[in-house]
């Protein structure tokens, strides 16, 4: 079987350039250009690149971009202040707080404080509930971009077996109930399930979102599957760092049908994803340019 990539910084340029002509239309029309505010506390040096990415494609989309940062050592009660801030500012449409935070600052705390019509990352509760009834709402950014793919990868999904492997929050949670939507029949599997493996190897689509280094091999993937890797770890490789997906991609490229790789798969659909939520919460609200 010839192997297909799915390029994933091609699809991402080409929707952050249709978000880009969105973006100029509506200002021409009078509406305020679409705000998106991140905040990043601490020097966490992935969540420091993470940040710097999402705003270079943000601006590439022609966003009005705030980057607030704050001391590792900043209190709750500041961290906080900030968030109100942004959710009462005219100007943001969207708000993402960097995750992890340190140890000491409460991730659920901020999550629950972010306006839901603001939560561009989705983590919301109460656009968690609306994802899972089936309402139109704010969905997390990566499982959002794996949907993408797959719809333009495959098109219909109705009938086919996904399985997703892990079940955070953040990713396979979320992933589960957009497949469910999407008519899939879904399996979630997780560090307690038993037999895993066999449910993997039924699957039509497999999304993976584990954060152990290369852990699927061509064992757990049907012939003909479609696979995508969430994964992103860092590991020392002679001497060097790369980054490597939860697939083991050399070994099961070749009996998938469309597999991304890592870097340049998911990774940058997610970002996309995020500019796309920005434009959501900013058509919602619908703010007009200040009449001058
Ligand atoms: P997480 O919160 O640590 O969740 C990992 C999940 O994997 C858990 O549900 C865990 O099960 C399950 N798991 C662990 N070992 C397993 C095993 N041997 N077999 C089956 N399931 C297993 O991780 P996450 O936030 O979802 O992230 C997963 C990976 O995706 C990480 O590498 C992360 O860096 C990456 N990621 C990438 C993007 C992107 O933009 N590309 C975005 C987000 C995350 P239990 O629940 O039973 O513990």
């Amino acid at each position: 079987m010839s192997v297909n990539v799915i390029d994933g910084r091609q699809l991402a340029e080409h929707l952050v350039e249709e978000m880009a002509e969105e973006v100029k239309a509506r200002t021409a029309q009078g509406y305020q250009t679409p705000g998106l505010a991140v905040v990043l506390v601490g020097e966490n040096p992935a969540s420091a690149i993470y940040v710097r990415n999402k705003i270079r494609t943000a601006e590439k989309a022609g966003l009005h971009c705030v980057v607030i940062k704050l001391d590792a050592s900043c209190s709750q009660q500041a961290l906080d202040e900030v968030v109100i801030e942004l959710n009462e500012r005219d100007d943001i449409d969207g708000i993402l707080v960097q995750l992890p935070l340190p140890a000491h600052l409460s991730e659920e705390r901020i999550i629950n404080l972010i306006s839901p019509e603001k939560d561009v990352d989705g983590f919301h509760p109460m656009n968690v509930g609306r994802l899972s009834t089936g309402q139109a709402t704010l969905v997390p950014c990566t499982p959002l971009g794996c949907l993408e793919i797959l719809k333009r990868e495959i098109g219909d999904l109705s009938g086919m077996h996904a399985v997703v492997i892990g079940r955070s929050n953040i990713v396979g949670k979320p992933m589960a109930s957009l497949l469910l939507q999407a008519n899939c029949t879904v399996s979630v599997v997780h560090s307690k399930s038993v037999d895993a493996a066999s449910l993997c190897r039924q699957a039509d689509i497999l999304v993976v979102a584990v954060g152990v280094p290369e852990l699927v091999d061509r064992h757990l993937v049907k012939p003909g599957a479609v696979v995508l890797d969430v994964g992103i770890n860092a590991i020392e490789q002679d001497g060097k760092r790369k980054l490597v997906g939860d697939v083991n991609f050399a070994d099961v490229a070749d009996i998938c049908q469309a597999i991304t790789p890592v870097p340049g798969g998911i990774g940058p659909m997610t970002i996309a994803c995020l500019i796309k939520n920005t434009l959501a919460a900013a058509k919602q609200r619908g703010v007009k340019q200040p009449v001058v």
